[in-house]
């Protein structure tokens, strides 16, 4: 399904965006989220990141606007290491945008001023890794008036690191202008959208590795939601919780207790709560381990569930058929395994097919979904993993809150 403007859900940025104010032959500091996946040669495997930002990109060309793009790339911890250079995705972008991208190796100084000192309206630069600066991380206010004066205009684009406290996404904030970008933008009316003001019936899909890091977004969504399906590895606590054997499979112990009181209130509310019925079981999490298919109450120890069985899938889809609002986060099984990864892929077809507004938000379910080879059937698909998470669990984001109010 395509995104349109008349879709039911839309939640309210009151920040100012691009569009509110005159860029117009402006020097535009674009913060980009171009964290993209590389393989061990250092090939980006997965530029999805790149190109969502190419229409905040392309507006700033056609305004006539002279465009610096900022990112972080992996974890470099204040160091400047080749591995993490932008360089190869400031080519990339070159080619997908379809005009020269000049790459600044650094991303403060003289050298970077008197490139954009001889910027011409529509040029782009891209500045290296923010976080070869260790100001970048602390959100320094030394580092972040340095990156302010090579611009007019903050733009807030990269929503995967809105919830960091950094100096390209908050401290900058002080020193110059700060409006949300198209893919922000886009971010927050989908995502709170389908918090605030979701069509309902609202299915929420959980799964993933572990209960500790969506119990928050469970209990966020405990007075919105019609139904909670839980899969993945975080189900067997909830098993467990209830009684269950569950093997060897993935548990968090110190969350039984809390499980169940979730579970519990869930279903006080009134609200259905579906785990697995049935599962693939192995003794290892490899490769070529042998599999049996069980059901739930039958996983003997010595054996771990990795996936979810087709009576659970077939369960899970009967219980979206009716939804109008559809929000997928996390995996159903260890999917990265192809043994293991039919439950997942089936979810995502189901997903996909249904007559519903489909959000797929944080962690690996926008690679499943991709794998699945679905993405273009899904209404969203976010760009933020934690930022997601951190979204749907009611937080704030704080680069969104530095943003300038409308
Ligand atoms: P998360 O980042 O919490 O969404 O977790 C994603 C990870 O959960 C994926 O890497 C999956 O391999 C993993 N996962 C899903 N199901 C299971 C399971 N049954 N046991 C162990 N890990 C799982």
């Amino acid at each position: 399904m395509e995104e349109s403007s008349s879709l039911p859900i839309r939640g309210v940025l009151n920040k100012l965006s691009i569009k509110d104010i005159d860029i117009r032959g402006k020097r535009v500091f674009i913060r980009v989220d171009f964290n993209v996946p590389l393989d061990e040669n250092l090939n980006i495997t997965d530029d999805r990141r790149i190109r969502s930002s190419l229409p905040t990109i392309n507006y700033a060309i056609d305004e006539g606007s002279m465009i610096i793009l900022a990112s972080h790339l992996g974890r470099p911890k204040g160091k400047h290491d080749a591995r993490y250079s932008l360089a190869s995705v400031a080519r990339r972008l070159q080619r997908l945008i379809k005009k020269d991208v000049t790459f600044i190796p650094e991303s403060t100084g003289s050298n970077a001023e008197a490139v954009v000192a001889r910027m011409v309206p529509g040029d782009i630069v891209l500045l290296e890794n923010l976080r070869f600066h260790p100001g970048e991380e602390a959100n320094d206010e030394e580092f972040s008036k340095a990156l302010s004066k090579l611009a007019d205009v903050f733009v807030s684009d990269a929503f995967g690191a809105a919830h960091r406290s950094h100096a390209s996404i908050v401290g900058i904030t002080k020193f110059l202008p700060a409006v949300a970008g198209f893919l922000l933008q886009k971010e927050i009316e989908y995502l709170q959208g389908v918090i605030n003001n979701p069509v309902r019936p609202f299915v929420a899909i959980l799964g993933g590795a572990k209960v500790s890091g969506k119990i928050d977004v469970i209990k966020n969504l405990e007075n919105k939601v019609d139904k909670v399906i839980v899969g993945g590895g975080m189900a067997y606590t909830f098993l467990k919780a209830m009684g269950r054997n569950v093997g060897d499979s993935l548990v968090e112990d110190s969350m039984l207790d809390l499980a169940r009181e979730i579970r519990d209130s869930v279903i006080a509310k009134g609200i259905k709560f579906y785990l697995p019925v049935d599962c693939v079981i192995a003794q290892s999490i490899e490769a070529g381990a042998e599999t049996k298919l069980v059901t739930s109450q039958e996983i003997p120890n010595g054996w771990k569930a990795v996936d979810v069985g087709p009576a659970s899938v077939k369960l899970f889809s009967e219980a979206i058929e009716s939804a109008k609002t559809i929000l997928w986060n996390g995996p159903m099984g260890v999917f990265e395994v192809d043994a293991f990864s039919r439950g997942t892929f089936a979810m995502a077809h189901s997903v996909a097919d249904a007559y519903a507004l489909t959000i797929v938000g944080g962690g690996d379910t926008d690679l499943a979904v991709s794998r699945a080879g679905v993405s273009e059937s899904i209404s969203f698909i976010s760009t933020g993993g934690g930022a997601a998470l951190e979204l749907l669990e009611g937080k704030d984001l704080p680069g969104l809150v530095a943003l300038t109010d409308k």
